[in-house]
């Protein structure tokens, strides 16, 4: 049985029954906005392909970085894994800690696995692009029937998520949590609710550790790496894989190693400016290159065009807009002031009693 213990609540942390319902329309409309998605790319493929590829994929970085709590309350792959705690059929089993970490440092590896492959497979087969969606979302499901909350997936295994807890680290507004409904400290610290958090805010085990270096120091260059690679078409051997991976990896490793060179000269104080400068910058490196890609002046040919406007609008303008959207990202994550926000709030704490 589960009996609620007030925390000392923010405003908004009680959800009315008519914002509960507020949320399950957007949870549900984005859900049914994935659903589409998916049946396009098996049954519509370029459609389905363009749409996951070049708009939503697109939108999720600024969104992770301004209201990370509205990605966390509204994407579909979560609202999927967590129905079963919703309609209370989930085992409910408290994850052990390290085995937590363990599963943080697989969805980074995961992460870095995956991406790649786009150019090599997802980009331009949307049968495999489904598919990956499938078998992500029924581990993800598993995970949720046996796991409470979001340890099972959301706040573990899911490989956006160590891009959520990088580029999360200085949200406009805390949002009301529109999935647990009481808190069991099913993650701690839990990413969602700790104010500012980041990738290294925990570093008791080798695997945390890890993880938040492999996030933090590899993104930037690993970002700068993919964009070097064109979407492969034709047939697929060996070297498609070895030219999809060898780039990222390289970037992936010189960034690192530029992080463990900073951070060794740097002071302990001035941590999360290391941190966030590396999160503006990742976030950065991708829509430099992807708004000149979206709009028809990509280095990579017609790869992840949205609509040409080449010879349409002059050159000077996508400059400009790349560097404005630099400017903002280093200003927003780097030079504000950090803003104590949380994801989401945290609800009501629930005590077990048996
Ligand atoms: S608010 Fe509590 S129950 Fe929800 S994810 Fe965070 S720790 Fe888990």
């Amino acid at each position: 049985m589960i009996t609620a213990v007030k925390p000392h609540l923010k405003k908004g942390a009680d959800l009315s029954a008519k914002r509960v319902m507020y949320w399950r329309i957007a949870q549900a409309l984005v859900w049914m906005i994935g659903l589409a998605i998916f049946l396009l790319l098996i049954f519509y493929p370029s459609v389905g392909l363009l749409i996951l590829w070049n708009i939503l994929i697109p939108i999720a970085p600024a969104l992770l970085v301004v209201a990370t709590g509205l990605w966390r309350n509204i994407c579909p792959l979560a609202t999927t894994v967590l129905l079963p705690r919703h309609l209370n059929i989930s085992k409910r089993k408290k994850m052990d800690p390290l085995l937590q970490s363990k599963l943080q440092l697989v969805a980074v590896i995961g992460l870095y696995a995956i991406v790649p492959l786009r150019h090599a497979i997802f980009n331009t087969n949307g049968f495999a692009t489904a598919l990956l969606l499938f078998l992500t979302t029924l581990v993800g499901l598993l995970m949720g029937f046996n796991y409470d909350w979001k340890s099972g997936w959301c706040s573990s295994l899911c490989p956006v998520h160590p891009v959520e807890k990088l580029y999360g680290g200085n949200t406009i507004v805390a949002l009301p949590n529109a999935h647990c409904d009481h808190c069991v400290k099913c993650t701690v610290p839990c990413p969602d609710t700790t104010p500012n958090f980041h990738p290294a805010i925990t570093k008791k085990n080798i695997y945390q550790t890890l993880s938040g270096l492999m996030i933090i120091g590899g993104l930037p260059g690993f970002i700068w790496g993919w964009f070097q690679v064109p979407d492969h078409t034709g047939e697929t051997n060996a070297w498609v894989f070895f030219d999809a991976y060898i780039y990222p990896l390289i970037g992936f490793l010189a960034s690192v190693m530029i992080f463990i060179l900073f951070e060794g000269l740097g002071k302990e104080k001035n941590e999360r400016i290391l941190i966030s400068s590396f999160a503006a910058a990742g976030v950065s490196i991708y829509y430099w290159f992807r708004i000149p890609a979206l709009l028809g002046f990509g280095d990579q040919h017609a790869d992840g065009l949205l609509i040409d406007l080449h010879n349409t609008i002059p050159q000077w303008i996508i400059m400009a807009i790349t560097c404005a959207t630099t400017l903002f990202f280093f200003y927003w994550l780097v030079y504000r002031k950090p803003k104590l926000n949380s994801w989401v709030i945290r609800p009501e704490y629930a005590s077990r009693a048996h």
